[in-house]
């Protein structure tokens, strides 16, 4: 099949029908990528957005393993500092209300041969980021729609059309589902099932004029020993400005908020706990608060015969992981290397269906899975410090990523290969959390 150039015309319902490549449901981070990636391999693509809101987007802590992919966009790293959307992260720092501190950093040597990793990865201020995201993508030929998907068209398991809410319908042999975590159109659509870690969580963020240069991402907690970990980013997304925000569960902001407070309440007697944003609230009132909702998930079948889902509408990775915006440029480029790869044929074989799922679900199993037992969860903390469970975390976590990088796994033999090697992870932490629970029962008896 050749590329077709984008031809609008009538329908039977008197409704405008485009005709592309491909149809691209939602442009933030995972749709524009993908809909550069496949305007750069030569195919017409419509990428549909509401961007009726102006929403304040978030995901600005980078996993080391970010850069590479933001660099096959063109965005390379010194560019985006250089253009201060962005500043250096070169490590993180976890930092308890008592004082304590732990610094989280790639070993030097690991820069040399025969590895050659590269050390730093990006804060990003995701407005600058996404406009030079949007130039590029509209600069590469996508049409980039301003609509809403209200439906889709399908026959069986393939989808043949979108129609938007104005009744505009766009048809194309191929589409990806980059509507994101709240909307996750397909997942709905093909009612697939999925698989939820932790609790529903809320997050609120604000941010503050910065006061002095940083280099790394700043958690700051205060765990108590019986409670579901709570905690505060600081991160400065480019020289002028920090990120600040506070994560907690659902539970915990409704009976917050059934008490009378208000969300800027909740917030500023959060910071008001640590010196560090005591010092910060006395010179700067809270700007425009930001609040948000969601519950870590994956969701299970997220390639079909002509369809693909990426970013967040497939899997939902913790913030505190860092790894979301990894996940989404990941999903994008492997997502748009499949129909590039398949285009002629017009459907996905079931082993390139099957591996591009395995990879999301393995990951995102393996990143909520063990955040949720080695740090949200009191036995591990409680036993090993927070200090030491997030060395328990982080290293694993930080290895598979640039491990993953590295193997760049594709066929069955690949995938299978690394799923093998979180599964060994995932079964680690399992059982460190297993241990730790008995221990502290056994200590909660004796008492
Ligand atoms: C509180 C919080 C903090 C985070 N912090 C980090 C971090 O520090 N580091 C990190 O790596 N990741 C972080 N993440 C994750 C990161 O933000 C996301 O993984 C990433 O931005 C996901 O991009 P996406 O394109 O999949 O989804 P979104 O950015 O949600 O994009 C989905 C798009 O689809 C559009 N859309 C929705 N419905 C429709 C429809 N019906 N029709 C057409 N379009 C539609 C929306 O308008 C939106 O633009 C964080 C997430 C949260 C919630």
């Amino acid at each position: 099949m050749g590329t077709r150039v984008a031809n609008t015309e009538r329908d039977s319902q008197q409704a405008a029908s485009t005709n592309c490549d491909v149809t691209i449901i939602g442009g933030g981070l995972a749709g524009k990528a993908a809909a550069l990636h496949l305007a750069k391999a030569g195919l017409q693509v419509v990428c549909i957005e509401p961007g009726e809101l102006r929403r304040q987007v978030v995901g600005e802590s980078l996993d080391w393993s970010a850069p590479a992919l933001l660099d096959d966009l063109e965005l390379p790293m010194e560019h985006l500092v250089g253009e201060r959307s962005a500043t250096w992260k070169k490590h993180v720092t976890l930092k308890t209300r008592d004082g304590c501190a732990e610094h989280y950093e790639p070993t030097p040597w690991l820069a040399g041969p025969p590895f050659h990793i590269e050390l730093r990865t990006l804060h990003v201020d995701r407005t600058r980021l996404d406009d030079e995201l949007v130039k590029k993508t509209i600069a590469s030929g996508v049409n980039m729609v301003t609509e809403k998907v209200a439906s889709v068209e399908r026959d069986g398991q393939k989808l043949t059309a979108v129609r938007t809410e104005r009744g505009n319908r766009f048809c194309s042999p191929w589409f990806i589902d980059a509507s994101g975590f709240g909307t996750s159109l397909l997942a709905r659509e093909f009612d697939l099932p999925a698989i939820s870690f932790g609790p529903a969580k809320v997050a609120m963020w604000t941010y503050f004029p910065a006061t002095e240069a940083s280099e790394g991402t700043t958690l700051h907690m205060d765990p108590a020993e019986s409670e579901y970990l709570e905690w505060i980013w600081e991160i400065p997304i480019n020289p002028e400005w920090i990120s600040v925000g506070y994560v907690a569960t659902g539970a915990a902001i409704k009976m917050k908020r059934e008490s009378g407070l208000t969300v800027d309440d909740i917030f500023r007697q959060q910071l008001e706990k640590f010196p560090r944003f005591a010092a910060l609230l006395q010179n700067n009132a809270v700007g425009e608060m930001n609040v948000t909702s969601y519950r870590c998930r994956v969701n299970d079948r997220v390639a079909g015969p002509n369809w693909l889902i990426v970013g967040e509408a497939a899997s939902m990775v913790d913030p505190i992981t860092a790894n979301g915006v990894t996940a989404a440029l990941r999903h994008a480029a492997e997502a748009s290397e499949l129909i590039a790869k398949y285009r002629d044929r017009g459907r996905l074989p079931w082993r390139a269906r099957f591996c591009y799922n395995a990879r999301i679900m393995q990951l995102a199993k393996f990143f909520n899975g063990g955040i949720e037992r080695i740090v949200y969860e009191p036995p591990v903390r409680n036993r090993l410090g927070m200090g030491r469970s997030g060395t328990v975390y982080t290293s694993p976590a930080w290895s598979m990523n640039v491990v993953y990088a590295r193997l760049q796994p594709k066929g069955m033999v690949s995938t299978f290969l690394f799923g093998l090697s979180l599964a060994v992870f995932r079964f680690g932490s399992w059982l460190t959390y297993v241990i730790c629970k008995r221990r502290s029962n056994v200590v909660a008896a004796a008492h």
